[in-house]
C-alpha cells in the first residue's frame, strides 16, 4: 500500500487525503495547529475564522458525494453582499443565477450606472468562461495550453491593461468592481485586468451560506469551518491518521538521477515520518523553505485584521460591505504597510456570530498593536452599522501568518499577468512531492483549494483529473 504524507489540514489538505485514501494509500496528515481546517480554524474553535462567503457550491457537494458524505445544505444568499458607502448610499445586487434576471438589481442604479453594470458583468463572464477550462478546471496549464489560451481568447483579457482602467464605473460603482480582486490577495490597483473574472464568480454565479447537511436538521452546523471538520471527521472515519499539533520542520530529500530527486520523510517537533508520497498542502514558501530553497522573489499579497463577534441576539445571515470615503487612499495606506486609518468593512452575520475583517498589509508585527486596533475597528462598525457585540476576539496579520508567509493568505501577490498565473503543482525536480492549495493553481478560496487538494494528490497517484462538476455553462 502507498504511504502518503500530507502537510497541512487546511481544505486542500484534507482533499488531498480524502482522495488519496479513497485510492487506497495509507495516508497520515501532519498538522500544526491543533485541529482541521487550516485559516478557518483560527480563534475560536466554535467559529470560521476566515472563509465565509461560499461560492461554487456544486464543487463542494461533488467533493461530497464523491467521498460518500450527504450534500451540505446552500441557502443562497440575496442579495450576495450589501454595499453601504459613506455618504449612506446602499447597493444590494443579487445574483443572476439566484435572481433570475437582473431588474432588482438594475432599479437600484442610475441609467448610465446600470448600462456600465450590464457591460462589466458580461465581461467578467466571457472572461471567466475563457479561463475555466485552461486556469481553473484543469491541472496547471502547460506551455502549450497557455499559447493556446492567449492565441484564442487572450486579446479578450486584455494583456497588459490594469483592472483599475478597464472597471471605471463612477464613484459609486469603481470601487465596488475594484474590490473582487482582493478575493486573490491583489493590490486592485495593481491587479491586471483578467481579475475581473472574479466578480462573475458572486454576481454571476451566487453566494450562498452553509446550513447543515443533507438529511440532518437545518442550522445544525454552519458555516466553513463546521465543513472543515466534518471532512476531518470523514476522512479519520475513512482511516486517514491525523497527528495534529505536528509541526514540519524540514524535509528530507536526495538526488537520485540528474534532474530528479525524491523527498523520504518530514521532520518534525514530534518525530520523523517517512512515506512514499508526499503532498504539501501548506503554504509554498513554507515548503520551499523546509526543502533548503529561497521563497518565491514575488511580493506577498493581502493578509487581514479581523475580528470575530459574538453578539447578544441572532441575526439573519447576510453579507455587508461598507466602504471606506477614499478607497484610492486606503490602498495607498496598505501599499505603505500601514493598516488603514479609514478602512472598508466587511462583515459576516450568521445568527449570533459575526465575522469581521479589513484588509491588511502581509505584515506579522503589526499584530503588536492588535487590541487597540481592534477597538478602533469595532468603534467604526458601531457608528455605521450598529451590531449587540457581546464578546469579540482579534486576529491579525499575526495569527494568519501562523498559517502562511507574512500572514499573506492567498501567497504571492496576482499582479501582472504573470503573478495572476498561480504557480503549478510541481516543486522543482522532486518527482515524489506536490504543492497544492491557495497559494498555487488554480488559485484561493475555499472551492478552488479543494479542487488543488483532489487533483494535486491525484496526479501524484496517477489518477485522472476531475474538476468537481465545477464547469459549467455558467
Ligand atoms: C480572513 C480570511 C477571509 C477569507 N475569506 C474567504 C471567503 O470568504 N471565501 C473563500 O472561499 N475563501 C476565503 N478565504 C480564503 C480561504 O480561507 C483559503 O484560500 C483556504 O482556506 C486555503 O486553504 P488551504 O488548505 O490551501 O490552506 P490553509 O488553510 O492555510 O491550510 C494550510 C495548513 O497547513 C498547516 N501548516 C502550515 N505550516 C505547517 C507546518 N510547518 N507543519 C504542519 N502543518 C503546517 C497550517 O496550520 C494549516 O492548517 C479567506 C481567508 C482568510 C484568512
Amino acid at each position: 500500500m502507498k504511504r502518503v504524507v500530507v502537510i497541512g489540514a487546511g481544505f486542500a489538505g484534507l482533499a488531498a487525503a480524502l482522495r488519496a485514501r479513497r485510492a487506497g494509500a495509507d495516508v497520515t496528515v501532519l498538522e500544526a495547529l491543533p485541529r482541521a481546517g487550516g485559516k478557518a480554524a483560527l480563534g475560536w474553535a466554535d467559529f470560521s475564522s476566515g472563509p465565509t462567503v461560499v461560492t461554487m457550491p456544486q464543487v463542494l457537494s461533488a467533493l461530497h458525494e464523491r467521498v460518500g458524505l450527504p450534500r451540505p445544505h446552500f441557502e443562497s444568499a440575496r442579495p450576495t453582499t450589501t454595499y453601504s458607502y459613506a455618504d449612506g448610499r446602499t447597493f444590494a445586487p443579487g445574483a443572476l443565477a439566484v435572481e433570475g434576471d437582473l431588474d432588482g438589481t438594475l432599479a437600484q442604479l442610475s441609467r448610465t450606472e446600470g448600462q456600465d453594470y450590464l457591460r462589466l458583468l458580461r465581461l467578467a463572464r466571457t472572461l471567466y468562461q475563457d479561463a475555466q477550462d485552461t486556469f481553473l478546471f484543469a491541472p496547471p496549464p502547460s506551455r502549450t495550453a497557455l499559447l493556446r489560451y492567449a492565441l484564442t481568447r487572450g486579446r479578450r483579457a486584455s494583456p497588459g491593461r490594469s483592472l483599475a482602467s478597464l472597471v471605471q464605473s463612477g464613484p459609486y460603482l469603481t470601487p465596488f468592481w475594484l474590490r473582487f480582486a482582493t478575493y486573490l490577495g491583489a493590490d486592485p490597483y495593481r491587479a491586471p485586468a483578467v481579475l475581473h473574472n472574479i466578480s462573475w464568480v458572486e454576481l454571476g454565479m451566487g453566494v450562498w451560506h452553509l446550513n447543515g447537511w443533507a438529511g440532518g436538521p437545518p442550522g445544525q452546523a454552519r458555516g466553513l469551518g463546521a465543513l472543515a471538520a466534518r471532512l476531518a471527521e470523514h476522512a479519520g472515519m475513512l482511516g486517514v491518521r491525523f497527528e495534529y499539533r505536528t509541526r514540519v520542520e524540514h524535509l528530507v530529500h536526495e538526488r537520485v538521477a540528474p534532474g530528479r530527486r525524491l523527498v523520504y520523510a518530514a521532520h518534525t517537533g514530534r518525530g520523523v515520518f517517512s512515506a512514499d508520497v508526499f503532498v504539501s498542502a501548506a503554504d509554498r514558501d513554507h515548503t520551499l523553505g523546509w526543502l533548503g530553497a529561497p521563497p518565491s522573489p514575488r511580493p506577498l499579497g493581502l493578509s487581514g485584521f479581523a475580528l470575530q463577534l459574538r453578539l447578544s441576539e441572532a441575526l439573519p445571515a447576510a453579507h455587508h460591505l461598507l466602504f471606506s470615503q477614499d478607497y484610492a487612499r486606503e490602498w495607498q495606506e496598505l501599499r505603505a504597510g500601514q493598516l488603514p486609518t479609514d478602512p472598508t468593512l466587511y462583515l459576516h452575520l450568521d445568527g449570533d456570530r459575526a465575522f469581521f475583517l479589513v484588509n491588511a498589509p502581509p505584515r506579522p508585527e503589526l499584530g503588536a498593536g492588535r487590541d487597540e486596533y481592534a477597538r478602533f475597528l469595532l468603534w467604526r462598525l458601531q457608528e455605521r452599522l450598529p451590531l449587540p457585540v457581546r464578546e469579540w476576539r482579534a486576529l491579525s496579520p499575526a495569527e494568519y501568518a501562523r498559517v502562511a508567509r507574512g500572514g499573506a493568505i492567498y501567497g504571492s501577490a496576482p499582479h501582472g499577468l504573470a503573478g495572476a498565473l498561480r504557480p503549478g503543482w510541481r516543486l522543482g525536480s522532486y518527482d515524489n512531492l506536490r504543492q497544492v492549495g491557495g497559494t498555487v493553481h488554480p488559485g484561493g478560496g475555499v472551492p478552488l483549494s479543494l479542487l488543488s487538494g483532489w487533483n494535486g494528490a491525484g496526479e501524484l497517484l496517477s489518477l485522472p483529473y476531475d474538476d468537481l462538476g465545477g464547469r459549467g455553462p455558467w
